[in-house]
This record gives C-alpha cells, sequence and structure tokens, in this order.
C-alpha cells in the first residue's frame, strides 16, 4: 500500500451542521408552536418536516429560516465566514441574511403574477445588486434547466402550478442560497405533477441544503432525511439515506 493511499479521505460535506438548533420555543399567547426542538441540518442534506396540521412545521420552519423570532433557544447558521446567529440578529438582519443566502419556494404567492417567468426568478438576483440584464440572463438559464425555455416571457397566471412551482423553484436558487425551504411545495399540486416538482426541486438543490414542510409521505420518501413533529416536539428523526 502506498503512503498516500492510507490517507484519510476529506470529510464528507455531510458531515457538517449547516442549521442548528437548540431549546428552540415559540409561543403564541396562549399556544405553545415549539416546545423545545434541538436540530442540526446537515450541508446537502435533503430534510422532509412531518406531522399533523398545527404540529409547529410552519413556525419551526420559519424560525430556522430566521422569518420568525422564537421566543426562547437558539438558531445558528454556519457560513464560510463563522457562525451567525440568526435568532439574534436584528429584524434588518435577517432580512438581509434571507436575501442573500436563503431561498423559499412555498405553496402558493411569492411569485409575482404581474411579472413574466424570467422577471420573477431574475428579480431574486436584482435584490442583490445583479444588473438587470445579467439577472435576466442567469434567471434564463435557470428556468431552462427545470424544463421552462419557452416559458420565459410568460406571465405567471398564464403557467400551469407545475410550471409556477419551477419558477419558484429557479427563483430559489438562482442566487445560490445554502439553504433552500420549502413550506408545502407541492400541496396545490395533483399527484404526477406534484412528483415532477418535487424532482426538480430536490435536482435543483443537489449540493445544498433542502428543508421541505410536507403532508405527502411520497414527497418524504424522497428526502434524505424525514423528521416528525407532535405538538411543537421532534418525535421522530430517520435518516432513509445520506
Ligand atoms: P403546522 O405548520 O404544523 O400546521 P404551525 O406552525 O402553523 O403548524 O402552528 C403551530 C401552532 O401555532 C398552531 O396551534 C397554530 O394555531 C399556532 N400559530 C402559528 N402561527 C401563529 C400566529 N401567527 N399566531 C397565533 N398562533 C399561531
Ligand atoms: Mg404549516
Amino acid at each position: 500500500m502506498t503512503a498516500h493511499a492510507t490517507t484519510p479521505p476529506p470529510l464528507a460535506p455531510a458531515t457538517v451542521a449547516v442549521l442548528s438548533t437548540r431549546g428552540l420555543t415559540k409561543t403564541y399567547g396562549m399556544t405553545t408552536a415549539l416546545a423545545g426542538v434541538d436540530l442540526d441540518l446537515l450541508t446537502g442534506q435533503s430534510v422532509a418536516i412531518m406531522g399533523a396540521s398545527g404540529s409547529g412545521k410552519t413556525t419551526l420552519l420559519h424560525c430556522l429560516a430566521g422569518i420568525v423570532r422564537p421566543s426562547s433557544g437558539r438558531v445558528v447558521l454556519s457560513t464560510s465566514q463563522g457562525p451567525i446567529e440568526v435568532s439574534a440578529l436584528p429584524d434588518g438582519q435577517r432580512s438581509r441574511l434571507r436575501r442573500e443566502r436563503l431561498g423559499f419556494v412555498f405553496q402558493e404567492g411569492l411569485l409575482i403574477p404581474e411579472l413574466t417567468a424570467v422577471e420573477n426568478v431574475a428579480m431574486a438576483l436584482m435584490l442583490r445588486g445583479v444588473g438587470r440584464a445579467a439577472a435576466e440572463h442567469h434567471a434564463a438559464l435557470w428556468l431552462q434547466h427545470l424544463g421552462l425555455a419557452g416559458m420565459e416571457d410568460r406571465r405567471i397566471g398564464q403557467l400551469s402550478g407545475g410550471q409556477a412551482q419551477r419558477v419558484a423553484i429557479a427563483r430559489a436558487q438562482v442566487t445560490g442560497a445554502e439553504v433552500v425551504f420549502a413550506d408545502e411545495p407541492t400541496g396545490a399540486l395533483d399527484h404526477d405533477t406534484s412528483r415532477d416538482v418535487m424532482q426538480a426541486l430536490l435536482h435543483a438543490t443537489v449540493g445544498r441544503t433542502l428543508v421541505v414542510v410536507t403532508h405527502d409521505d411520497a414527497v418524504a420518501a424522497q428526502c434524505a432525511r424525514v423528521i416528525r413533529l407532535r405538538d411543537g416536539r421532534i418525535v421522530g428523526d430517520t435518516v432513509e439515506r445520506s
């Protein structure tokens, strides 16, 4: 055996936590939405969050993404510049962090119906200071990558539900977001379209971390890890594959 054959392989990226929570709680008045969540999401991992309606899925996603501030506990995002305690940032800095590092795909909304597909995707880049021409060029490449070549100039209302979700995926990924959050991204779609959109989402986020809230076992089965919530706590956490 040669000397270099014994050199250990580099640490697999999947062993690095990109987003961690400790003791996360969120209460709304008398309602406890999150009752203490400790979680480490790994770089490159696709994670489904499941649970009954009202179990805290959306609240967890919003806390992870810095949309909502937890009542207690911490959310920490690891970056190449060091850890950022998302939960401690003031509102303005959290919006900037979302714009610059995170991507979002929701069941509906967020896309601007009056704008075309390419404009919707380009907007994510323009919000980060990229000029219109360059932004639209990159946006068009992502739309093509997601199977929407020829539909760049359609308004969102002229697209099917599945096509609109592909635009949302392109918009979430065009900036190179490190973590992509999706809340019931296929909730409004039929079964076949749902599977296609989920495949597109997984494909577009290879090497990134994907957190997807879903009710759909078929969607969860396509993720590497499935976390189950009940009454604001994690009651199941299975790694299907790494
Ligand atoms: P899920 O996404 O699993 O359906 P949510 O995270 O939306 O659950 O909600 C968890 C609990 O917190 C529910 O009881 C819900 O009614 C409550 N809740 C969520 N958001 C709010 C809010 N903005 N104001 C008051 N209660 C809320
Ligand atoms: Mg929800």
